[in-house]
This record gives C-alpha cells, sequence and structure tokens, in this order.
C-alpha cells in the first residue's frame, strides 16, 4: 500500500510506529498533487512551504517521543471559503483573487490545535454556488473518476481531491448540499452536520441559515475522527452549541459503540424519494444498500415527507435572499476586486460599486444577487420571500413527524449521475434540480451523511442517510455498518 492510500488512521499508525515520518507523507501527497492535479485542477492554491513546515512539526514531537494527536501529520485539503491566516481566500470568485486571509476559521484553529497539515485551498463553485464546481471563476474540476464529468459542487474540489488521493481529508460547506452531493460524485464520504454543531466563524457567508462546515474522507471512521475534531461550541459563532451538554443539546445520549445494533434501529424511505426523475441505475442501488440494512435486521418503513416538492422551489428564495444580504460587503472598497482608480478616476461611489461588482460576481452569482434582492423587496418580501419561510416550517414539520417513527431517514443523494462538465452549465434549471434530495435536510438543519453505496458503470452513487438534529454519531455508526457488510 502506498502513502497515498493510506486512510487517517492507517497513517497515524504508520507515524506512530515510525514507518514513515509526517514528512515524507506530506511529500508523497504534494507528489501527487504535481503528478495529478494539472488534469483534475481540485486545488486552486497550494501552500508547500506551510504544509512541509507543519509536517517537520509533527516529526520534532515524534521524535522528542510525545505522543500525538490523530489528526497530526495528516495532509488535508481547505475549501477556499475556509480562512487560513496569511493564506489567499478567493471563495473561486475574481471579486476575491488576492483577498488574504487575515485570521484563521475557528475550525481551522482547532485542526492546527491537532498539529494537522493543510496541503492547499481547493476549488469551488464560486461563493459556494453551485453542483457542479464549473462556475469557479478559475475554471472547473474535473472528476477523478472520469475526466469527463463533473465532480459535483460546490465543494467539488475537496471531494476530487481526496478521490484522488491527493490529501487524505478535506473540509467542505453545506448550503444546500455541496458536501453531500460532490461526496456522491466523487465516491466519497461526506457529512453535514447539524446547524450550529459546527463553528462558521472565519467561513466566508453564502446562506447564513443554512451554511455548515463538515468533513470529506475516504471512509466513514475518518469522517467521524475529524468531525470530532472541528465539532462544538465556539464563542465566536453564536448558533453553534455544545454537543455534550445535556442542557444545549436536547438529543445528547452518549451510544456505547458495543450496544449499537442495527437490528434495534427503525429506517424510514420516504415514498416521495423513488419517483419520477430518479435514474434507475442510483434507485436501484439505494434500494439494494435498503435491503442491505433490511437483511442486518433493521426495520424498514415506508415513510411519507409530504411538502417534499416544494423544498426545492423554497431554497431556491431563501438561499438567494440571504446571499444578497450578504454578498452587499463586496462593494469594491473595503476589500476585493475594485475598479476604483485614484486620481484618474471620475467615477462616482454608485459607479464603482456597480462596476466593481459587474465585474468581480460571475454570471450565476449575479443570478442569485438579483434573484434575492427581488424576493425581498417591498411589495414582494410576503409573496416570495415569507411565503418560503412559511413552505421551510412545513418541511421541518414534515421531518419532526417522520422523527417521531424512524431513527434515521434513507435516500438518494443525487437524482442523476454525474454529468459531463458543460451539459449543464448555461440551464441554471436544471443545475437546481440536482439538489431536490440535499436541499431540504439544510432548510430543516438536520445532519446528513453520503455513503458510497455503488457504481453504475464506473460511476459512484451514494446513499444519503438523514439523522436527527445532533445524532451524528447514530448516522455514521450506520454508515459504518454498511461500509463493513460491503468489505466482507
Ligand atoms: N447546489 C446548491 C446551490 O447551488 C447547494 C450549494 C451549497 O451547498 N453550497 O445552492
Amino acid at each position: 500500500m502506498g502513502l497515498t492510500d493510506l486512510t487517517i488512521t492507517q497513517a497515524h499508525q504508520g507515524l506512530v510506529k515510525k514507518e514513515f515520518s509526517a514528512l515524507e507523507l506530506c511529500k508523497a501527497y504534494l507528489d501527487k498533487i504535481k503528478e495529478r492535479d494539472r488534469e483534475i485542477f481540485a486545488f486552486l492554491t497550494v501552500v508547500e512551504n506551510l504544509a512541509l513546515s507543519q509536517a517537520k512539526e509533527v516529526d520534532d514531537l515524534i521524535s522528542a517521543g510525545e505522543k500525538i494527536p490523530i489528526l497530526a501529520g495528516i495532509p488535508s485539503a481547505i475549501k477556499d471559503v475556509i480562512l487560513i491566516e496569511g493564506i489567499r481566500c478567493t471563495a473561486g470568485s475574481k471579486i476575491l483573487e488576492n483577498y488574504v486571509a487575515p485570521y484563521d476559521a475557528t475550525v481551522i484553529k482547532k485542526l492546527k490545535g491537532e498539529k494537522a497539515v493543510f496541503l492547499g485551498k481547493t476549488n469551488l463553485d464560486e461563493f459556494a454556488m453551485g453542483a457542479s464546481t464549473e462556475h469557479s471563476a478559475f475554471g472547473p474540476t474535473r472528476n477523478p473518476r472520469d475526466l469527463t464529468r463533473v465532480p459535483g459542487g460546490s465543494s467539488g474540489g475537496s471531494a476530487a481531491a481526496v478521490a484522488a488521493q491527493e490529501c487524505i481529508y478535506a473540509l467542505g460547506s453545506d448550503t444546500g448540499g455541496s458536501i453531500r452531493q460532490p461526496a456522491s460524485f466523487c465516491g466519497v464520504v461526506g457529512l453535514k452536520p447539524t446547524y450550529g454543531a459546527v463553528s462558521r466563524y472565519g467561513l466566508i457567508a453564502f446562506a447564513s441559515s443554512l451554511d455548515q462546515i463538515g468533513p470529506i474522507t475516504k471512509n466513514v471512521e475518518d469522517c467521524k475522527i475529524v468531525f470530532d475534531a472541528i465539532k462544538g461550541k465556539d464563542e465566536m459563532d453564536s448558533t453553534s452549541i455544545d454537543l455534550n451538554s445535556k442542557f444545549q443539546n436536547p438529543n445528547y445520549k452518549q451510544i456505547p459503540n458495543s450496544k449499537f445494533q442495527i437490528r434495534n434501529l427503525r429506517l424510514g424511505v420516504p415514498k416521495e424519494y423513488f419517483v419520477k426523475g430518479l435514474d434507475p441505475g442510483i434507485e436501484k442501488l439505494v434500494k439494494a444498500a435498503i435491503k442491505k440494512y433490511e437483511e442486518m435486521g433493521a426495520k424498514i418503513e415506508e415513510v411519507s415527507l409530504p411538502h417534499t416538492e416544494y423544498a426545492l422551489p423554497a431554497y431556491y428564495i431563501i438561499n438567494p435572499s440571504e446571499a444578497s444580504a450578504n454578498l452587499a460587503r463586496y462593494d469594491g472598497i473595503k476589500f476585493g476586486y475594485s475598479v476604483a482608480k485614484p486620481q484618474t478616476n471620475t467615477d462616482t461611489l454608485l459607479d464603482v460599486y456597480l462596476k466593481s461588482r459587474g465585474q468581480g460576481f460571475g454570471q450565476e452569482v449575479r443570478r442569485r444577487i438579483m434573484l434575492g434582492t427581488y424576493s425581498l423587496s417591498a411589495g414582494y418580501y410576503e409573496a416570495y420571500y415569507l411565503k418560503a419561510q412559511k413552505v421551510r416550517t412545513l418541511v421541518k414539520n414534515d421531518f419532526e413527524k417522520v422523527f417521531k417513527e424512524v431513527d434515521a431517514i434513507l435516500g438518494p443523494v443525487s437524482p442523476i449521475l454525474p454529468f459531463k462538465i458543460g451539459e449543464k452549465v448555461g440551464d441554471p434549471l436544471s443545475m437546481y434540480l440536482v439538489d431536490v434530495y440535499t436541499v431540504a435536510i439544510n432548510l430543516v438543519g438536520v445532519p446528513a451523511l453520503s455513503l458510497p453505496c455503488g457504481k453504475v458503470g464506473q460511476l459512484p452513487v451514494g446513499l444519503q442517510i438523514i439523522g436527527k438534529p445532533f445524532e451524528e454519531d447514530i448516522i455514521l455508526e450506520i454508515g459504518e455498518k454498511f461500509e463493513q457488510t460491503c468489505q466482507k
């Protein structure tokens, strides 16, 4: 097994047993990036010097005989909307092309505390708006499983980097599916944590009532390790909560691994998820996975989420509304791309705003700003934004009702297989439809895991396991059991 084949646990053991050094491990990944990333383009920025110096620090700890944390020396990649102090952070946009992060995001601070190694920043749809990574201002990422196809999005660079073994794990962000869908398209594991489970301080805001940061990994065990490292209350993000506090987390319970049994579980399968539009190959694999859980002894129950069809339209009102407000800060004055030229410029302040934004933002971002501004404007607010929020409540009620009957929900991640580069980029509505199974989870705020459950030809398919709020442990455990039966 080569160094780039290793999972986090395997690499950790190798480091501890001194089979290889952190520097050797880091160099193996930097070499892999040099070899493969020219065709995949998962990375926007590679921080070779930082990575090597972080790896060296870990080697020093090991030679000093110190016990190292599990993520120490493990090479990782970070989606380019998460700030690392002193490193460029573009959000995939021309408007932030030369923006250097002035501080560390909380997740980065936490990983630095674990002695993590950062290889670089990964490509994404501009400001995380999209499902294919084609909306990046710097060019598309390719799917390592088939270079003619998209890796999904918006965390396509992160998922592709893990799948191409250009890093051991990556961080992504998920506002409407951006961790789960690329994980599914690239055949890796992705977790969208519960809203509030992970601090968003230092995450470039997209739609603040929906955004969450989460891990993309090679397997479920690694996903648990990274989630444990990044989760938790942070005073810099007032929406974050302490998962280990019985007072803050109503669903807090410890599941001793030995007692966790699939046969004690009730798993719900929403009838609204298996309808026209779902690729038959995907349907077959997801149903086969559900069957496997049944064979393991789980009680499978058909459930109903009656407002499913309204989740996508509600999301595409709420998401652009919040995005239009969050993106108002890029004005060409405070920071980022600007057309303002001191001395020679005769533009008024408004001209500077309009031109900087017009030139700095790509088409999809401008589309969302227009849609969002429209739905929030006087006279339309009640008809669009308010109505969408009411629909959101109905969707949330559906899930709450179902979660009284079952422990978790199973279904597909994406209705279609990874599509060809260029196939949908000119057709926004068909791009939005790809999110049909993922956006409701963000509207409701619950956690969901995307797990490889087979392939159609060479194209990976993901199973989605949706949990109750703050029950990441349970969906990860459910996912791991499936992974284990597949390995048998
Ligand atoms: N594809 C969805 C959108 O474009 C989700 C994006 C995301 O989760 N960041 O909004």
